[in-house]
């Protein structure tokens, strides 16, 4: 009760000065150089049937600091003084989400606006009683209160498309100029009200290739261990963005250096500490910007797969070591691996599928004699599971040449693999033995000898 009293005073004194009304500096057209052309269609349509509603309606957030950076956003979403409802009126394909704070999806064929009223500063749990009622309409706020609620100056800006006004409450431009990344308000205070935003400074720094503000970045090291009570599902949500950014490489460099990789996946700390699996990762993880920055699909259960796989070596080794049977190690070794994992890191289902098929692919790929390779390349997780095998390889995790055998292997015709299924078998060592990490760089060198060795490496080295 007394806890409830003193938020709501909290509540008041914070709402007040906001209250005030600061004015934002007002950038015209002619002062920043947002090419219209990058604008999408749908949203500049939302803005502009809102405001002829008699509405506010601006493009706000990422896609206005793309814009100015001459990025193309991915996404467009849009603030406004009208309330959902009112919001949905307007078009056709419109639904309402989302139960504490609404938000309105406006679908243009395949493109969804995502326009939201502007908030107010209070936090939604003072505002509902225990019974989940709402106890005050003061969900919805002023724009200045919307602005300050965002998390970066560079992501507070609002762009009207009619007027080509840009409105800045923060100093955002003068940040955006800059090429510094700062926190609204008290950094150490908004990391406590929601970690994750020390995930987006470093994927914003590392994305658009900017310095964190010092009083920005100072706190986040000693606040790095608050990661862990970030729900599950939110914490997946946002390393997938950060794998996906295309900058996934210079993410994970920056986590480190500000010593957030430990909060992250459980492993990765451990991972990265070790030489052979993090040349593996970083393999990985620079392939994956390579495709998304040529505009390819990535699949984030082949992504999570090469992350943990040092994991599930080092565990699929001390079964072999114990003398169990290899293809059940392996197995068990999965089980046990994605049971750590999931607990932090709620990775969904249908990716945690992926991973444990294209890890239980792998020991196949060293089986090259009688059918398994013709039943193998019909499997239908075969190609992931290929692509991996040949990451192995590129990292040096297993021999070259089985990567390129089963490269020959995909392009041949019937006749020509019957044949390197014959040249397979003539190796000496092409069935595979159980037994987990011989050094892969010895086994390198006697090139073709492909199935000594199992999935040694990574862990071994
Ligand atoms: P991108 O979409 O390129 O990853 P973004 O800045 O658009 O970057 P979103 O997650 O789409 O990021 O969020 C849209 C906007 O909502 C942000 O620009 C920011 O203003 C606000 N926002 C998002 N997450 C937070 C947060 N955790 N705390 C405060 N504001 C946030
Ligand atoms: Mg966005």
């Amino acid at each position: 009760m007394i806890k409830r009293v003193i938020a709501r005073v909290q509540t008041l004194f914070k709402r007040k000065p906001k209250r005030a009304g600061r004015e934002p500096k007002r950038i015209p057209a002619a002062e920043h150089s947002i090419n219209r052309e990058l604008v999408s269609r749908s949203a500049l349509r939302v803005c502009e049937s809102l405001q002829k509603a008699g509405h506010r309606a601006y493009i706000v957030g990422g896609a206005v600091r793309d814009l100015l950076l001459d990025i193309a956003p991915k996404d467009f979403d849009i603030a406004t003084d009208a309330t959902p409802e009112q919001i949905k009126s307007h078009f056709r394909r419109a639904f309402i989400i989302g139960r504490r704070f609404k938000l309105v999806h406006v679908m243009f064929g395949q493109e969804t606006i995502e326009v939201s009223t502007f908030r107010a500063l209070v936090n939604v749990d003072r505002l509902i009683d225990e019974h989940g009622r709402v106890l005050s309409d003061n969900l919805y706020g002023e724009q200045n209160e919307d602005s300050a609620r965002r998390d970066f100056t560079i992501n507070a800006l609002y762009y009207d498309p009619t007027t080509g006004e840009v409105l800045d409450y923060h100093e955002g431009v003068k940040d955006l100029r800059a090429r510094r990344l700062r926190m609204i308000g008290d950094p150490a205070e908004r990391y406590r009200e929601d970690p994750v935003r020390m995930l987006r400074a470093v994927r914003f720094a590392a994305k658009l290739g900017f310095a964190i503000d010092e009083a920005t970045r100072e706190p986040i090291h000693r606040m790095a261990d608050l990661i862990e009570n970030v729900p599950a599902a939110r914490l997946f949500d946002e390393m997938l963005k950060l794998l996906t950014s295309g900058h996934a490489v210079a993410c994970i460099t920056r986590l480190r250096a500000e010593g957030l990789h430990h909060g992250l996946l459980p492993l990765l700390d451990v991972i990265l500490e070790q030489p052979a699996g993090e040349r593996f990762v970083m393999l990985a993880l620079s392939r994956t910007d390579e495709r998304v920055r040529a505009g390819k699909s990535i699949s984030p259960g082949f992504l999570f797969a090469t992350l943990l796989w040092n994991d599930v070596l080092v565990k699929w080794n001390a079964r072999l070591a114990n003398d169990e049977n290899r293809i059940p190690a392996l197995n068990l070794a999965i089980d046990e691996t994605i049971d750590a994992q999931t607990e932090k890191l709620a990775i969904q289902r249908r990716f945690v599928a992926d991973m444990r098929e294209i890890w239980g692919l792998q020991p196949r790929f060293e089986r090259r004699t009688g059918r398994s390779p013709l039943r193998l390349v019909e499997h239908l997780r075969f190609r992931a599971g290929y692509d991996f095998l040949l990451l192995r390889s590129a990292a040096d995790e297993m021999p070259v040449a089985l990567g390129d055998w089963w490269t020959r292997f995909v392009q041949a015709s019937p006749e020509e693999r019957e044949q390197l299924i014959v040249e397979a078998a003539s190796e000496k060592g092409s069935t595979p033995v159980a037994g987990v990490g011989t050094g892969t760089r010895r086994r390198r060198r006697r090139r073709g000898r492909t199935g000594d060795g199992a999935a040694s490496g990574a862990s071994s080295e």
